[in-house]
């Protein structure tokens, strides 16, 4: 995978030369040295009689690990050391139906629970305390509303969330989001409880959007189902009580949640960026063992030494136990969110695991690119009639821009003969590595709210990469669209 011709060679036992030879008889123009992606290896292969395994990034990642004798989300260790862990709550729902209101009331209505003063800033999750039969129970959410960030996280392979309150408005009943939510959640095989919310306005009909769920398979409780439906106000506070019941009591009669924190943590990181004062900063859920101050941890491409931890209400903390979202400091560089992290034996472990992601990285994409320098040559692939792909580089000022970037990109509508992939995102400047990359792959690099660094404008020029600056994001994408579509309709 990503590998060069002449690695390929050398593995299989020939001359690299003779295999340029018959990919040029292929039709194919690979020099020794180039990278070559899957579909020509198997190219190669068939015509060579060779039985090619295309190794699929999983089973890559899982290789690395074992490498390290380490093992990722598998083994939970001794099975007596298992204990019950806090459940982990995604709000989902059409926009405007009140996600973000009802964030922040769950977590005010809690405030005087905790010691801190008060709350300044969020982490990107929180934790709250709720008495359900006269038991202390603690639920985690994660304050990022919208299943963006739950499908950006699912399709990293990150099972980050237990349950999935679905926020329904009462005025507005069941809208197009809310069923697109919902298939989310039943796809990730989540739990889900119903927050009707808004149910203050005159003209909220809570039993219509019972009804209207029921039709989706969503059967409340009341009417003989298994799902159960809270009728809450955000904005008056009320309802959140028992919206926090039913969430535990979904989770005891639908999972067995447990972890083991006696192991070294494993999580998954849901939001970072890169801080003025205090460098990277990521927010991580620990999703079993305990994290501590002083564990060396890889985080996707990312890695360090664990400075400090920070919880939901800003106090420095010694550990973090499982379900526990914490702030991480020390690390070397910024994760990207739904990266999974784990504590390693020592620094240098962390450092090369992190190392052989990022050359990974690279390599594919590279590999992704390898047929392709120029837009000129798109254009020429275009008027062949072949497809053709315009890969981006993205780069913005926070985990969250960069993803929303991403997902509005996703969402263009493109026609057959061209797509558009995201080979490489990041928070930061855009440095050399990027345009170096860029440089290798033929992306074009996209920065949101951020510039090129030190020598990466110079470089830039001189590899004929393509860096455009945006700070509203319909600006990137009406130019990508418009750039996708040129690539269409090319103009000599
Ligand atoms: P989101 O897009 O789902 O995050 O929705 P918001 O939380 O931003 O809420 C959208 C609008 O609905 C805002 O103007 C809120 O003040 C309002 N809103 C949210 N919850 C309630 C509620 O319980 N009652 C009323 N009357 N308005 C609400």
């Amino acid at each position: 995978r990503g590998a060069s011709l002449a690695d390929f060679a050398e593995k299989i036992g020939v001359d690299p030369a003779s295999l340029v030879q018959v990919l040029f008889h292929l039709g194919e123009m690979v020099t020794a040295n180039q990278s070559i992606n899957d579909e020509t290896l198997q190219l190669l292969g068939a015509e060579l009689n060779y039985d090619i395994q295309v190794v699929s990034p999983e089973d890559e990642e899982r290789e690395l690990l074992e490498r390290f004798d380490l093992e990722f989300g598998e083994n939970e260790g001794d099975e007596d050391d298992l204990m019950p862990r806090p459940a982990v709550v995604t709000v989902m729902g059409h926009v405007d139906h009140g996600k973000t209101r009802l964030l922040d009331a769950l977590r005010h209505s809690n405030v005087q629970a905790k010691e801190a003063g008060g709350i300044t800033q969020t982490i990107g999750a929180y934790q709250v305390e709720t008495e359900v039969d006269d038991e202390d129970r603690t639920i985690t959410f994660i304050d990022t509303p919208g299943h963006e960030a739950f499908t950006a996280m699912r399709a990293r392979g990150a099972k980050s969330t237990d349950i999935a309150v679905l926020v329904v408005a009462a005025d507005d009943g069941a809208m197009p989001q809310t069923i697109e939510a919902l298939n989310h959640a039943t796809a990730a095989d989540v739990p889900v409880v119903v927050a009707v919310n808004k149910v203050d306005k005159p003209t909220a009909d809570p039993a219509k959007v019972r009804g209207q769920l029921t039709e989706y398979g969503l059967v409340p409780e009341e009417y003989g189902g298994d799902t159960m439906f809270v009728d809450v106000s955000a904005t008056k506070g009320e309802g959140l009580d028992e919206l926090l019941e039913a969430i535990v009591l979904t989770a005891d009669a639908a999972l067995e949640l447990q972890a083991n924190p006696e192991m070294d943590a494993q999580g998954v990181a849901i939001e970072a960026h890169l801080d003025k004062g205090r460098g990277p900063v990521a927010t991580v859920l620990v999703q079993r063992g305990t994290l501590h101050v002083g564990d060396s941890i890889v985080a996707g491409p990312a890695h360090g030494r664990v400075r400090a931890l920070i919880n939901d209400v800003g106090e420095s903390v010694e550990a973090a136990e499982p379900s526990m979202p914490v702030q991480v400091l020390g690390l070397t560089s910024v994760p990207g969110a739904g990266d999974a992290f784990m504590v390693v034996p020592d620094d240098r472990t962390a450092r090369q695991i992190a190392d052989q992601r990022e050359a990974r990285k690279r390599a594919a994409a590279q590999a992704a690119g390898a047929r392709r320098k120029t837009l000129d040559q798109l254009f020429e692939q275009l008027e062949k009639g072949e497809t053709e792909e315009l890969l981006l580089i993205l780069k913005g000022d926070g985990a969250g821009s960069v993803e929303a970037l991403e997902e509005a990109l996703m969402k263009i509508e493109v026609s057959e003969e061209v797509s558009l992939r995201v080979i490489d995102r990041g928070v930061g400047a855009i440095t050399e590595t990027n345009v170096s990359l860029a440089a290798a792959s033929g992306a074009v690099i996209l920065g949101f709210n951020v510039r090129a660094q030190g020598k990466a404008t110079e470089m830039a020029d001189r590899e004929n990469v393509d860096i455009r600056y945006y700070s509203v994001i319909y600006r990137a994408i009406e130019e990508i669209e418009a750039a996708l579509k040129g690539m269409l309709k090319p103009i000599y």
